[in-house]
């Protein structure tokens, strides 16, 4: 008996032993997480204004840890509300649980719960019944809570997720919530309604039991004065605070440029580069043009401003009012895929720049012109013969652009485009054709002000940013070179502002803005971006529903938009213009004429500021000397000028469809002489066109269209050189081919001539006969 007696005790004294073993590794065993991944994702803007919050997937308004640190003041609110022995005890307050014990069975009733913040903290990760035997498993989690945490991270851990009233749980929604700021700025009497809320939130809330609510406060703010944890002077001014007024609606600021910022990233907290005041004040100009607007059919206005010094978002429009469902408010306007109208000329005049034979002063014709089917139009219908490149880009001339792409190259032009980032060329080179300069493409306001942007940035493109750490795009991609850049911006300074803009205020010039319109086929959008030290402003204007509307015009509607911005954001106490790059320019000595290197001919030269790079030159095409008989006026060369009274005289011989033109307008134009006919040099030169329909004598018979109109004669013509083609009926005008010689014409029956020249005097022409009624001759236009 007392041997097995003696073993029964070893028996259980080794039993005991493996109970405790099992408890502690109970108690070591990793509880695990407490809380699922599920937290509002917030929008703030620059400052931290929340400009959008989501709710988590279980319907709270629950907001991830902004900061390693809890705020002291909170910190002493709660323990002192919750657990004052908080930081010493095991996550069991035994002297609590006597306290309480005691308390319950003196009065019969439970007034108090023992509950330590680590005990709250297990309950709030699994709620369960209120009976004693939860009561102890908690009390044990607690314990195991307490083992494999630090008092830091549990007392996180019970911030985020104590409830905060309605359905805002946790500080950091709370402060964010119910007053606007991140936790790091609250006042003392906002850390004791922090710490009392939780506090059987059923009971106090923020909106119904207001009163109760703040005595509470009070009550736990005079413990803290009691404790000498804050003085007298804190104690009178924060028991003076008033508690937050109660929200109706969660934040809805900068819509679509929230929606974005949610999109872009899968972070909870996102704070964005925007600024909310100057978004609202941006909102504001939009919302009060938009109503005039609308008198006139146009319903629809976006707008982007971003920073120059940062390249980030400061204020984003996605549409004239999100909850204008009429309207199409949803739709965003800044990423929307409209047609660029002029947008994309002064990128091709940076990169046409770069690389030369032009200067911004070159001449480029402006004429009636036929690029195969395609034959461009100045919005104005006139052609002016001869146009500088910087006359092109003020005046947003059409023809002249077309040009410029032409010999620049079209498939050039579109790589130049695609390196640029303009991410919404979906069709190859050849699908655009020459039009893409005239808004064949579409892009997206975003994308433009990227570029333009740039512009003001020696045209380096920067990825433009919306928040921290938002993933790069086309790092280090160029629009032109420094040298381009400003050459180009100046000229944009030139071009002539809205009516309003002029006279309208008194200091809207003393803020510099390079700005271009754009006004797409059939006025569906009008556009305008402009680019200042500062800023660079996009508005877009139109019909969602893709509606024309001839009030719609780059300069008439989208221009007073983007100038009363400018005007709303520019201090003009900073530096508003950009710096001229001088190390990326250098001086060359062109054709005053002209804008081309001087040639032996040219009588005058000026220096113009050319990018450095600029490789690519020409000599003067323009200027001739020649050799002319003084009785006569034709020309002599050396095998016939003996005996003849010749003259030296320099002409400048523009292309005959530029020479015509200027002629028509006043301006004087030379025209080549004739060769003294009876020279032996003379030889009669073999035409190398041909004109293939109508061929020579034919009748030709014009059939009427369904409207009963008559149709147009194409006339074809090849030409076994390079050289463009002019086009003449009857010795008037018609236009000038490329490539493709093919010449729509619309004539009166009866009997005509047409002439074809090219650039080397050769020449060929057919009679025909048209079968028909009268009707008009079209030009070019
Ligand atoms: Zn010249
Ligand atoms: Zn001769």
């Amino acid at each position: 008996m007392i041997v097995s007696g003696l073993h029964k005790g070893k028996a259980f004294k080794w039993a005991a032993l493996a109970g405790a073993v099992l408890f502690v590794v109970y108690l070591l065993w990793p509880v695990g997480t407490l809380f699922p991944d599920d937290y509002s994702r917030v929008v703030t803007d620059r400052y931290g204004n929340i400009l959008r919050v989501t709710l988590a997937r279980d319907g709270q308004l629950r907001f991830a840890q902004e900061s390693d640190k809890l705020p002291e003041k909170y910190v002493k609110a709660v323990t002192m509300m919750e657990d004052r022995r908080f930081f010493h005890h095991p996550g069991i307050d035994p002297f609590s649980i006597i306290n309480s014990f005691v308390c319950n069975i003196r009065t019969g009733k439970r007034v108090r719960g023992a509950s330590t913040i680590t005990m709250q903290v297990v309950r709030l990760s699994n709620p369960r019944k209120r009976t004693y035997l939860n009561k102890v498993i908690e009390c044990i989690t607690a314990t195991r809570l307490t083992i494999q945490k630090s008092k830091d991270e549990i007392l996180k851990l019970y911030a985020t997720h104590a409830p905060m009233g309605g359905n805002v749980a946790g500080i950091y929604s709370a402060s964010r919530y119910y007053f606007g700021k991140p936790l790091d700025e609250i006042t003392w009497a906002e850390a004791a309604l922090f710490a009392v809320l939780p506090n059987n939130p059923s009971m106090i809330n923020i909106k119904k039991q207001r009163s109760e609510l703040k005595i509470k406060r009070d009550r736990l703010i005079r413990t803290l004065l009691v404790k000498g944890i804050i003085d007298s002077t804190t104690y009178a001014l924060s028991v003076d605070e008033p508690l937050p007024p109660v929200k109706s609606r969660l934040h809805f600021e900068a819509p679509h440029f929230a929606e974005l910022a949610l999109r872009s990233t899968e972070r909870n907290l996102i704070q964005t580069t925007l600024d909310l005041k100057k978004q609202r004040d941006v909102e504001n100009i939009i919302r009060r043009y938009c109503r005039s607007y609308r008198d006139y059919g146009v319903a629809n206005m976006a707008a982007l401003v971003i920073d120059n010094n940062t390249s980030e978002v400061v204020a984003y429009i996605g549409s004239q009012d999100y909850d204008d469902t009429i309207s199409s408010g949803r739709v965003d306007g800044v990423m929307a895929l409209r047609s660029s109208g002029s947008l994309l000329k002064p990128l091709l005049v940076g990169r046409a720049l770069d690389r030369g034979p032009w200067v911004i002063q070159s001449k480029v014709q402006d004429v009636p012109s036929y690029y195969g089917t395609f034959s461009p139009s100045n919005a104005s219908g006139e052609f002016q013969g001869m146009v500088t490149i910087e006359q092109m880009l003020i005046q947003s001339l059409n023809v002249p652009a077309v040009r410029l792409l032409y010999h620049y190259g079209q498939a050039d032009f579109y790589q130049d485009l695609k390196q640029m980032g303009v991410s919404t060329l979906f069709r190859s080179a050849d699908g655009y054709g020459l039009s893409i300069i005239l808004g064949g493409a579409e892009v997206r306001l975003w994308d433009m002000c990227r570029i333009y942007s740039a512009l003001g940035n020696e045209g380096l493109i920067r990825p433009v940013r919306m928040f921290d750490g938002m993933e790069k795009e086309n790092d280090s991609s160029r629009v032109c070179s420094p040298g381009a850049s400003w050459l180009i911006l100046s000229s944009l300074s030139k071009l002539d502002r809205p009516e309003n803009e002029k006279y309208g205020h008194l200091f809207s010039d003393q803020i510099p803005v390079a700005w271009k319109t754009g006004t797409s086929y059939g006025q569906k959008d009008a556009w305008a971006v402009g680019v200042n030290r500062q800023w660079t402003v996009g508005v877009w204007v139109g019909n969602f529903s893709g509606e024309g509307n001839p009030f719609l015009g780059g300069a008439v509607s989208a221009g007073p938009v983007m100038f009363t911005i400018f005007r709303q954001l520019t201090a003009i106490t900073k530096p508003l213009w950009f710096d001229c790059p001088e190390y990326d320019l250098k001086r060359t000595s062109v054709c005053s004429a002209t804008g081309y290197l001087p040639g032996p001919a040219c009588p005058q030269t000026t220096t113009v500021l050319t990018p450095s790079q600029a490789w690519k030159t020409q000599q003067c095409p323009w200027h001739r000397k020649v050799v002319i008989d003084r009785q006569t006026g034709y020309e002599l060369c050396s095998r016939c000028w003996d005996g003849k009274e010749k003259k030296d005289t320099v002409l400048l011989v523009y292309p005959a469809a530029s020479a015509e033109i200027l002629r028509k307008k006043g301006f004087a134009a030379d025209i080549m002489p004739s060769h003294l006919s009876s020279c032996t040099a003379v030889r009669k030169k073999k035409s190398n066109i041909s004109i293939e329909y109508p061929t020579d004598g034919i009748t030709v018979f014009i059939p009427r269209s369904l409207d009963e109109s008559y149709q147009q004669v194409v006339c074809k013509a090849s030409s076994q050189t390079e050289s463009s083609l002019l086009w003449y009926l009857d010795g008037k005008f018609l236009g000038e081919t490329h490539d493709f010689h093919n010449m729509a014409i619309l004539c009166n029956p009866g009997k005509h001539i047409l002439s074809v020249f090219d650039n080397e005097g050769g020449e060929k022409r057919v009679n025909f006969r048209v079968v028909g009624r009268n009707t008009i001759v079209k030009n070019g236009d």
